[in-house]
Parts: C-alpha cells; sequence; structure tokens
C-alpha cells in the first residue's frame, strides 16, 4: 500500500509539473507574439506632493491587454519575463513609451519607470535608456528610474559603477518598496538615491499598527536629514494621507487619488481638484 501510495504520488507530482511546465511554455510563447503584436500598454497612476496636493509626477506600470484574457497585472507575467530574458525588451518598450508619453504632460511633471532587477544588470540599459531619451526628446531630469533592493543585493561593484552613469546623465534614481525585502540602512549610505518609496504594506496599516506609524515616522524623519525625498505608496483614505502630512512625509500615491490609467487618462488625472479646493 505505502509503495502503491508513494507511486501514485510521484505519478501526481509528475503530470503536475508537466501541466505546469506546459503552462509555463505556452506562456512564454504568448509573451514573446504579445511583443510582436502590440499587446503591451503602459498605464500611469499619479503621484501628488502631500503638502501642495499638486501632481508632481506619474509611474508607469505595465498592462499586458491579452486578446482572450483581458488585461493582465504585472505580478502574472513579469517573473516569467525574467526568467526568460524578454523583460529587457519589455523594459525597453516601457522606457521608450513612458518617455514619449511624458513629452506631452506639463514640465514640471515627472514619470517614473520600474527596472527589473534583469533589466539591470544587462549590458544593454544605460544604451536603452539614453536611447529612450533620444528618441522621445525628453530632458533627463524628468525621468525617475525604479529600483528595489534586490538590485543592490548583486554585484554591488557594478551596480553602484551603473546607478553613478545614469545619475551622470541626470535620471534621478529612487528605492523602491522601502521597507521590504533585505532593507539595509547601509543602502542609504552605498548610494545618494534620491527618493524612498515606503511600501504600501506599512501605509495600509498605518491607522491601525503603531509599530507601522513608528516606521513611518522613522523613515520620513531618515529621508529628511538626508535630503531625500519620501513618497508613500498604496495611500487608499484620507485618514492616512492626514497622518503622512503630519508626519512630513513628502509625497503620495495611491488609490486615493486614481488607480493606474491609460495614457489617454493623464489630462484627466492632472485636473488638480484637491489643489483648485483649497486655494
Ligand atoms: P510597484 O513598483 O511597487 O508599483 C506599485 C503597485 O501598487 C502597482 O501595482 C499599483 O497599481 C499598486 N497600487 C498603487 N496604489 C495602490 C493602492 O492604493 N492600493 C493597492 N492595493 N495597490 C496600489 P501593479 O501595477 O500591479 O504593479 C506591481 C509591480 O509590478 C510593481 O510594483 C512593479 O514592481 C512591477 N512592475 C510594474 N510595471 C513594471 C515595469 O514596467 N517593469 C518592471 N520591471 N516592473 C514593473
Ligand atoms: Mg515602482
Ligand atoms: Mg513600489
Ligand atoms: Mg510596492
Amino acid at each position: 500500500r505505502a509503495k502503491a501510495d508513494g507511486r501514485g504520488t510521484y505519478r501526481f507530482f509528475e503530470t503536475g509539473m508537466d501541466a505546469r511546465a506546459q503552462a509555463r511554455r505556452l506562456l512564454e510563447m504568448d509573451l514573446r507574439a504579445a511583443l510582436q503584436r502590440d499587446e503591451f500598454q503602459v498605464y500611469y497612476q499619479p503621484i501628488r506632493d502631500v503638502a501642495s496636493g499638486r501632481v508632481v509626477a506619474f509611474e508607469a506600470l505595465l498592462r499586458w491587454n491579452h486578446p482572450q484574457r483581458g488585461l493582465i497585472a504585472p505580478i502574472n507575467f513579469i517573473p516569467l519575463a525574467e526568467e526568460t530574458g524578454l523583460i529587457v525588451q519589455l523594459g525597453e518598450f516601457v522606457l521608450r513609451s513612458a518617455c514619449t508619453d511624458a513629452t506631452t504632460w506639463p514640465d514640471d511633471v515627472d514619470v517614473a519607470v520600474n527596472l527589473s532587477p534583469v533589466q539591470f544588470k544587462s549590458p544593454n540599459l544605460i544604451a536603452s535608456v539614453t536611447e529612450a531619451l533620444a528618441v522621445s526628446g525628453l530632458d533627463a531630469r524628468r525621468l525617475e528610474l525604479e529600483i528595489t533592493e534586490s538590485v543592490l543585493l548583486q554585484n554591488s561593484e557594478a551596480t553602484l559603477t551603473t546607478l553613478h552613469e545614469l545619475r551622470a546623465m541626470g535620471v534621478r534614481i529612487s528605492l523602491d518598496d522601502f521597507g521590504t525585502g533585505y532593507s539595509s540602512l547601509s543602502y542609504l549610505r552605498s548610494f545618494p538615491f534620491d527618493k524612498i518609496k515606503i511600501d504600501r504594506s506599512f501605509v495600509s496599516e498605518l491607522a491601525t499598527r503603531e509599530d507601522s506609524m513608528a516606521i513611518i515616522r522613522a523613515v520620513t524623519g531618515l529621508g529628511r536629514s538626508l535630503g531625500i525625498v519620501t513618497t508613500a505608496e498604496g495611500v487608499e483614505n484620507d485618514v492616512q494621507l492626514e497622518l503622512l502630512r503630519r508626519e512630513g512625509c513628502t509625497q503620495a500615491q495611491g488609490y486615493l487619488f486614481s488607480k493606474p490609467r491609460p495614457a489617454s487618462d493623464v489630462a484627466m488625472m492632472l485636473d488638480r481638484p484637491r489643489l483648485r479646493a483649497s486655494a
């Protein structure tokens, strides 16, 4: 019996692996075709200055407009795109789209683009950024690149060289999802980041957990002392916004203002209701 069970389990496991491997191969083929068929679309989410309420930037967030499956969120295809290396091409598409779209916005509105650690390691990175800026004509000072701590974990010499090269071009560098993963304060000393994005997990519990509040207070204080802009991610209600304002957090981003939307909705999202209301 034990043996039969064991074999049954093994067969089940094997079948499961097959199905997963097959689904993965299908998705990979789909991903490649999607690049050719122009199924990817860049959405934008506004980032507001907390003190003035002004929209100061939009974050570019990738979506896959699948003909059968509809709109697919990045969590469902970015990991595979990273494994297969397709993220490099995808990332170039996002950079070019974001820089080009931003040239149609007011000059005082920046654009933030996420960089995958895989893309960051690729020897093409500097050339892709240079090309996206040149082709679009966007002022490099309006481009922010968001990296996560995982980028800093690997290969620190080469990573720092790349960061300094980007900085020399005039591009700004943000540390995304701060407080998750292997957060270490030494990262803040290894490179002079322009911005720290406080992860949504701290913001969502801001009003209900003392420790989240304490962490937000510490990070905004740190930002202030180091001269680094702090942006709170995932702000969903006015209570959170008020607490962030009180702590002196510089910027806020979240569903309270808007979900990510297509480029054609940027003008609508720029309509500055909060600013007008208080003016
Ligand atoms: P991220 O860079 O931290 O982006 C913020 C994520 O939080 C976005 O999810 C956004 O839609 C979501 N968000 C914003 N405000 C709120 C809120 O108030 N409540 C909640 N619940 N969520 C909120 P999205 O668009 O699904 O992207 C997820 C992640 O995928 C991004 O996290 C980023 O790491 C990655 N990603 C997105 N676009 C790209 C891209 O073009 N390239 C790369 N390499 N990664 C990307
Ligand atoms: Mg981001
Ligand atoms: Mg983030
Ligand atoms: Mg996040």
